[in-house]
């Protein structure tokens, strides 16, 4: 029995090995795949060798004994591919240099997978290229393996299509508008323009029979080379002319038309492929070189369009293999893998477009649902550690508590208990309850049932400032207001219905070392009860053998799917899981990506909890409510006020809902100079303190401030030593200081609906009246900024119908920000807000998994109902005939895809 436990367990930390290597790998071996350093990693492999054979070889060779932090990079990479080769997995490519080319007539296809060819592979793609491509991946968690492959690529789908079906005549091309001609190619030169002729551009002269047309690339000079050739080479054929195709908008100069900066593509060459400027054109997410050179959009559909290709194999389809049984292809009638893709990038029609993204969308679902379902076998396979349902010790600590549980948590609880007590599986539930709905009180009752069990229990959250502020709040419940300052590490509080005292400790990255290897030593020898710490923390360092239960706050960053990286923390069985969330999942979201989940909802808020009234604020009267604030001070009363970004050189919080590449192709809608300014945390700090709130006492906190000075200003505002509080959203999840009554949010319309809703639920958690203000513009106010702008570029020479269609589609943009905003105006509720959240969430991320990590998915609809339905079903029934996709390979490696995704956020 505990044979077979600590064989699992070094399974599992094989396989944690393996996401590791793949982690480092891809970031180019930086030693930040497991917190704290690989080594201490690798000592507790070195531990478990002699259970799992790939372990005991690589000990052998000595493998694990290896002092990664002191390898250079290149070594760590040999090390890497050596201990992967153990593992039996294919080791990196090297790096050093290019590899041979692929032979002339095209090269024999690969043995394998055509998409596991690596990216660099590609003829059109240089080394730069590559970097710039996988960085990209990485930044959009869409990196599977350590060098991008044509499979990464090829699932790079565009952002969106530009229709560029129709052609007109020159004679018909209309101001203003995006069309696409084709025409005779008269002359083309290079020009300097601008003041000083300091741009230098390619000016060309083209036409057909209804007229001719000037047109202009600005900064583009070398297109003036490669038009130039081609009248050349073609002065002697018989038609003597080139033709060329161009896509773009026609604008107005000195009165006369012309058309700036096209896309275009020359006929009749070789290398007319009509790939830019014929047919539904597709436009993908930037991906810039380290000195922030984009790859420009021709560039990027060439490298795509030769990876498309690559995958041939003779015929005129894509030659992918398709790892869906025919028979459920059928079944849903979707199309082949090969047809899906190709047409996901070069669709001949809308139809065509969405038949494709319904069949990749299914393919998402599946791999999620099997990942799900396969979790859900194994742990239905284990027998639950049962715990005692309200011991003593539980009943004990709820009649301590200074108020009633709501229906909500009573209800929790009992369904909770339920699960643990029960016997059969290990409990995996969600606990679903909006902010400030009391879920730590559940927790924590569930955690002493495991002390009472006679377990160890772990709390886990997703960043320090959380876990300690879950700490200090686990302390005020167990041990009463009583503050044990010298021990800012753990304590211990004595419980009726238990004779010794019940231990608690907490583990940060910045936990000091004397402190953690105590923690650590008692930790594993079980004499300590509850851990609480970070997720990376508790799940690669800690031992703890008699775990019986762990808690996971913000599930967000924490699915089920990285379950398994819990698996072989405890001797005593798998444990029972308890998430929690306070970002409440519209149903199809908490099917999709929970699907292996028990939910509880918690839909009340605690008796006397206070309704927060939010306010939107104008602009220009943004210094009434600071000195509504101050009032506030005056009171005795504690107020927030964020900031979407600390100072000018931050720039995480640049886009609108963390969408930072589709608000990149917006960007153009509102140029620098009429965009609002944005303020920064630092900068308005300094305003506040010194003038508007200089008699109140007002503290800065920011994410790149080092932790112990984070934790000093949380300290001193939870203790009352501050009064105002100037923040970025580090504050975001978790902060519980009831005495706050003030949330002021700056630039909201830079926040999604879900974040401001819980950066509002910082306040109203106490007995007093509660606020919260978006300081945002008004119609006004945006209707004032953007006529001023309109203005100038009137004045400048710019086409007024140009001018007018941007003010206009501005205009649209920021009511549409308002009216997201007035979602929060109007209901304190999280579901209904969650709900609007997806609703106006822009396409392509509306799984909102970019920002959590949980599971790509990337062409799924929440509204796909039939296509969720059906790939459960199906995953259901493959499940039931291979449960281990032994002969079904080629979804079993989309399943792992689906974990090595993920990993990074382990890391
Ligand atoms: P969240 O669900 O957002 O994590 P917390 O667990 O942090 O909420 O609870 C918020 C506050 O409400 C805490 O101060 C907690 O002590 C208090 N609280 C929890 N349950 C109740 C209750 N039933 N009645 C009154 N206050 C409660
Ligand atoms: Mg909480």
């Amino acid at each position: 029995m505990t044979t077979k436990r600590s064989e699992r367990a070094a399974a599992s930390q094989v396989r944690a090995l393996r996401n590791i290597l793949t982690m480092e790998a891809a970031n180019g071996f930086p030693d930040k795949a497991v917190a704290g350093g690989l080594d201490r990693f690798l000592e507790t492999l070195r531990g478990q060798a002699g259970a799992d054979p790939a372990l005991k070889s690589l000990d052998e060779r000595g493998l694990l004994s290896v002092a990664y932090a002191e390898l250079d990079a290149a070594r760590r990479e040999r090390w890497a591919d050596e201990a992967r080769r153990f593992l039996g997995d294919r080791p990196t490519p090297r790096s050093t240099g290019r590899p041979a080319r692929p032979p002339e007539p095209p090269p024999a296809q690969p043995a394998g997978n055509p998409l596991d060819v690596p990216l660099n592979a590609l003829r059109s793609v240089n080394r730069t290229q590559a970097a710039a491509i996988k960085r990209m991946l990485i930044r959009r968690r869409m990196l599977t393996t350590p060098d991008p492959t044509v499979r990464d690529l090829l699932y790079l789908f565009p952002l969106r299509h530009v229709d560029r079906r129709e052609r007109t005549s020159v004679g018909k091309l209309r101001v203003g508008e995006e069309q696409t001609i084709e025409a005779v190619l008269w002359e083309a030169y290079e020009v300097r323009l601008g003041r000083g002729g300091r741009i230098r551009a390619t000016e060309a002269v083209v036409g057909d029979d209804t007229g001719n047309i000037r047109v202009i690339w600005w900064g583009n000079p070398w297109i003036a080379q490669q038009l130039k050739k081609a009248i050349a080479a073609t002065a002697h054929t018989p038609n003597g002319v080139p033709r060329i195709v161009l896509s773009g908008k026609v604008t107005l100069f000195k009165g006369k038309r012309q058309m700036e900066s096209p896309e275009w593509e020359l006929q009749g060459s070789a290398t007319a492929s009509g790939l830019h400027t014929a047919g539904l054109v597709p436009f993908y997410p930037t991906a810039a070189t380290a000195k922030n050179k984009r790859i420009p959009p021709r560039r990027m559909r060439e490298i795509v369009r030769e990876a498309l290709d690559s995958t041939r194999n003779g015929g005129d389809r894509l030659g992918i293999p398709d790892p869906l049984p025919d028979a459920v292809r059928e079944d849903v009638g979707l199309l082949p893998l090969g047809d899906a893709v190709e047409q996901a990038h070069y669709p001949a029609s809308e139809d065509e477009k969405e038949q494709a993204r319904r069949r990749l969308a299914f393919d998402e679902f599946l791999a999620i649902q099997l990942r799900v379902g396969m979790e859900r076998n194994y742990t239905s396979s284990q027998e639950g550690i049962g715990l005692p349902s309200f011991p003593p010790m539980v009943e004990a600590f709820i009649a301590s508590l200074p108020f009633e549980l709501t229906q909500g948590q009573r209800d929790a609880l009992d369904e909770a208990m339920q699960d643990v007590s029960t016997g059969g599986r290990p409990m995996s539930r969600l606990l679903q309850g909006d902010v400030g709905s009391g879920k730590t009180v559940v927790a924590v009752a569930m955690l002493l049932a495991a002390v009472a069990g006679g377990y160890q229990g772990a709390m886990m959250a997703p960043t320090e400032v959380l876990a300690d502020q879950h700490f200090l709040n686990v302390r005020r419940l167990l041990s009463g207001e009583q503050h044990s300052l010298e021990n800012p590490d753990w304590f211990a509080a004595t419980l009726e219905g238990r004779e010794e005292p019940v231990t608690v400790a907490l583990l940060t990255g910045s936990t000091r070392a004397q402190p953690r290897r105590e923690i650590l030593r008692m930790a594993e020898e079980g004499s300590l009860d509850l851990l609480i710490g970070t997720h990376a923390l508790i799940q690669q360092q800690v031992a703890l053998p008699n775990l019986a239960l762990a808690v996971g706050d913000e599930q967000h960053r924490f699915g089920v799917l990285q379950r398994e990286a819990l698996r072989g923390k405890s001797t005593v069985g798998e444990p029972h899981l308890l998430l929690m969330s306070a970002t409440p999942i519209p149903r199809t979201l908490a099917l999709t990506l929970y699907g292996g989940l028990e939910i509880s909802t918690m839909r009340e808020l605690p008796a006397g909890r206070q309704e927060i009234l939010t306010r939107s604020v104008e602009l220009a009267r943004a210094a009434d409510a600071e000195n509504y604030l101050l009032t506030q001070v005056r009171e005795g009363r504690q107020c927030f006020i964020v900031y979407p970004r600390i100072d000018d050189a931050d720039d995480r919080y640049s886009g609108v809902d963390d969408d930072d590449d589709a608000t990149d192709e917006d960007s153009d809608l509102i140029p620098e100079s009429a965009a609002l300014p944005l303020l920064t945390a630092v900068v308005e700090y300094e305003r506040l303190r010194t003038t508007t709130l200089a008699e109140a006492r007002v503290g800065l906190l920011h994410g790149r401030m080092p932790l112990p000075e984070k934790q000093a200003v949380m300290d001193a505002f939870r203790s009352g030593e501050l009064d105002v509080l100037v923040s970025t959203p580090v504050i975001e999840v978790g902060i519980d200081v009831p005495n706050a009554t003030v949330m002021m949010i700056q630039s909201p319309t830079r926040f999604g609906l879900a974040q401001l809703h819980q950066l509002r639920g910082r306040v109203g958690r106490g007995a007093h009246r509660s606020y919260c203000f978006l300081v945002s513009e008004s119609e006004d106010e945006t209707f004032q900024r953007l006529s001023d702008a309109r203005q100038r570029r009137v004045a400048n020479g710019d086409d007024w119908r140009e001018v007018e269609q941007w003010f206009r589609a501005a205009l649209a943009q920021a009511e549409s920000s308002r009216e997201r905003l007035n979602v929060l105006v109007r209901t304190n509720d999280g579901f209904e807000i969650a709900e609007a959240d997806l609703e106006m969430r822009s396409q392509g991320d509306f799984f909102g998994t970019r920002q959590s990590g949980v599971a790509p998915v990337r062409m799924a609809r929440p509204d796909d109902r039939d296509l969720l339905d059906a790939s459960r079903e199906h995953a259901g029934r493959i499940l039931e005939a291979d449960p281990e996709l032994s002969t079904l390979s080629g979804l079993r490696a989309a399943v792992d895809r689906l974990t090595a995704a993920v990993t990074d956020e382990m890391a």
